[in-house]
């Protein structure tokens, strides 16, 4: 990672297009008066304690923030309950019957809670894991698939001051094994089985395998899920207890909130691991709040009747954060579907967002490629029309799977957020308001409000306008984590240590002429092709543009003359046969958009990119498969076969 921003980025994709607010949606948006970003740079204490007026206080904090670089307290001396602003403060008015969480099951079941249900259910699930012996302060696992037991499990440890640790439902036992030992959890929520594409998830038989060497797990939680019919699991005596046995053990009864103090431990929650070993990301209380519910107010524009679907697993941060904690902080209705989005057919999310008229979608790029692979005709038979935003996250968007989601999906009505964070920002930090920003098809546009960001040199200076370097954030803000779990000397070693008093994302960024920040991959990504610094993700966007291309990675491999030289994996659409005249095209796009020093050397198809879980491109692997190495950490790939097909085919054709 040591200088790969060092100098310019001089290949630079031209980008031309502009989509400004459209004015209906401008004039009635949350945020339309453009002052908001002058009134918060000039104060920004003040403009997150205006944010935090959105919380229910047990106690009022003293002071807004205390930052001793790089330890940071928001709403010091506060006391509140996480699962109280999510849950019970909404019941106590309108919005008592309101749908909190809309479920949809992979085999077609259908559930709402509303949030005077949600307050029984988890009510229900705190008394039961009270009397497992959890208390303020203890960690507890949770490996589920996409059920409302997921929510209320975690709503339910908000409630009793007690960290959850949600592992993804994707994860091997041995995955599950490291993240359990690394927070010492007490009690694991799990469920018998997921469904996913039809088959089963074996998730209570993991939890088995994992447990066995998790020596502080004292007991084990299932909801029934799938079975008995579809799947027998073995109960082991003593540890093992049925989640409807254990919620209906005693008469019904209201579970007090913990009063916990502002930097109460929240959550605990493990980086996708695209760039490496997984990092246990800690986030507390108040500041977390504040910072979801705010961002998730202002730039997705939530109103009171709005159907937000957000197609994030909550085994990420996102779901965390803009499935759960943001959205039923500010008491909206929020949508989750189970399963995968080809199941039984390409068209599952558009038949949901008819059924339910979704009104703002989030999704990431990589399945916005998905679709733009499968054909455009599925999106054709469904009723969009209730869509007014849309959003993505995880990736930067190349332009041309945004103009596809833009006319497809939105049908040029619905503005687009592209928004950047991390699981460690807990919070959106780069974003358009949709009722203020022109957007650029690629950029993220702007830093939110009150959040400062800079794109430095190596040596700590701001680079020029247009030139690559590391994008720091020079202040703190109040949903950033505060350390990593048992490890802080990390947490100051990885994000603190490089420029001293500013967060080092790891992600390389250039600004144009207008101020807007383009977002070209992780630092580790920029590859030097002849003294040219060139962001792989710029050349992937020039070959997705070609209209046979669904979706590529592009990485640096050695090259005895130009020090790197650029080898170009790449998926074509459905239908489309690789050719050598389309080698040929792709280089020739290539040059046309940026400019023959970034023309890839190599060229592959490839029916597959390995993905992590969280569906990221993982090109560390791909640069060890061309590199002729070891293969790295390979346990968060979806699909290990993909990667294996990959390096048999590369070496192949080396040969
Ligand atoms: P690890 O840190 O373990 O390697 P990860 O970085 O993939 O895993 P996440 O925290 O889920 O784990 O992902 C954050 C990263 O995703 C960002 O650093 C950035 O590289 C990328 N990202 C997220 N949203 C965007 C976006 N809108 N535009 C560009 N990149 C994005
Ligand atoms: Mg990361």
């Amino acid at each position: 990672m040591a200088d790969a921003t060092a100098g310019t980025i001089e290949a630079l994709l031209q980008e031309q297009r502009r989509y400004p607010p459209p004015p209906e949606f401008a004039a009635n948006a949350n945020a339309n008066d453009p002052s908001i970003y002058r009134r918060a740079e000039e104060d920004p204490e003040a403009f997150w304690a205006e944010q935090a007026k959105n919380l229910d206080w047990f106690k009022p904090y003293d002071r807004v923030l205390e930052w001793n670089p790089p330890w940071a307290k928001w709403f010091v001396g506060g006391e509140l309950n996480a699962c109280y602003n999510c849950v019970d403060r909404h019941i106590k008015g309108v919005r008592k019957n309101k749908a909190a969480i809309i479920w949809e099951g992979e085999p077609g079941e259908e559930r709402v809670l509303t949030y005077r249900d949600l307050y029984r259910e988890v009510n229900r699930a705190a008394a039961a894991l009270q009397r497992l012996g959890v208390k303020k302060g203890d960690r507890v696992a949770i490996y589920m698939g996409m059920v409302p037991e997921l929510p209320i499990a975690m709503l339910a440890c908000a409630r009793l001051g007690a960290p959850h640790s949600v592992v993804f439902g994707g994860f091997s036992p041995a995955a599950l094994r490291d993240r359990i030992n690394d927070c010492e959890a007490k009690v694991v929520i799990t469920c018998d089985g997921g469904y996913r594409r039809g088959g089963i998830v074996p998730l209570k038989d993991n939890v088995d395998t994992a447990v066995a060497e998790c020596p502080s797990v004292e007991k084990v939680l299932v909801v029934q899920r799938v079975g008995p019919t579809a799947k027998q699991v073995t109960m082991h005596e003593g540890r093992d207890i049925w989640w409807h046995d254990a919620l209906h053990a005693e008469p019904w009864r209201e579970v007090p909130c913990e009063r916990v103090d502002s930097e109460h431990p929240l959550y605990i929650l493990y980086t996708s691991g695209t760039t490496g070993k997984p990092k246990g990301v800690l986030h507390t209380t108040a500041g977390y709040l504040v910072g979801t519910s705010a961002t998730h107010r202002l730039i997705f524009d939530l109103k009171e009747d709005d159907v937000y679907f957000c197609t994030a697993d909550i085994g990420w941060v996102t779901g965390h954060s803009y499935i759960l904690y943001g959205p039923l902080t500010n008491g909206a209705t929020s949508l989750m579907y189970e399963g995968a989005p080809d199941y039984p057919d390409k068209d599952r999310m558009w038949a949901i967002v008819e059924k339910y008229g979704v009104t703002i979608y989030y999704t990431a790029p990589t399945a916005i490629r998905a679709h733009m692979r499968w054909g455009d005709e599925y999106t054709r038979h469904h009723d969009l029309s209730s869509l007014r935003l849309l959003g993505t996250v995880g990736e930067p968007i190349n332009p041309e799977a945004w103009i596809w989601y833009h006319t497809n999906i939105g049908k040029g009505r619905c503005p687009i957020v592209d928004t950047w964070w991390q699981t460690e920002t807990g919070m959106i930090l780069i974003t358009p308001l949709p009722g203020l920003v022109t957007l650029k098809p690629g950029s993220a546009t702007f830093p939110f409000p009150g959040v400062s960001a800079a794109i430095l040199d190596e040596a700590g200076n701001p680079v020029p306008n247009n030139t690559g370097g590391n994008l720091v954030i020079t202040r703190p803000w109040p949903a950033m984590m505060r350390t990593i779990y048992g490890d802080p000397e990390r947490y100051v070693q990885q994000y603190w240590s490089k420029y001293p008093g500013m967060y080092l994302t790891g992600d390389g960024a250039r600004r144009d002429d207008d101020g807007y920040y383009w977002l070209l991959g992780r630092v580790d990504d920029v590859v030097n092709v002849a003294g040219h610094r060139i962001g792989t993700m710029e050349v992937e966007s020039a070959l997705v543009s070609h209209p046979s291309v669904a979706e590529a990675a592009v990485i640096g491999i050695s090259d005895e003359l130009k020090g790197q030289a650029l080898a170009a994996f790449v998926t074509p659409r459905s239908g489309v046969k690789p050719s050598d005249s389309l080698i040929q095209e792709l280089r020739a796009q290539v040059t046309k958009e940026i400019g023959p020093i970034a023309r890839p050397d190599k060229i592959f198809f490839t029916a597959e990119l390995p993905k992590t879980r969280s569906a990221k491109i993982m090109r560390r692997l791909l640069r060890d498969v061309a590199e002729g190495r070891v293969l790295g950490d390979t346990t968060t790939l979806t699909d290990p076969t993909v990667l294996a097909d990959i390096k048999r085919q590369y070496e192949e054709t080396e040969t």
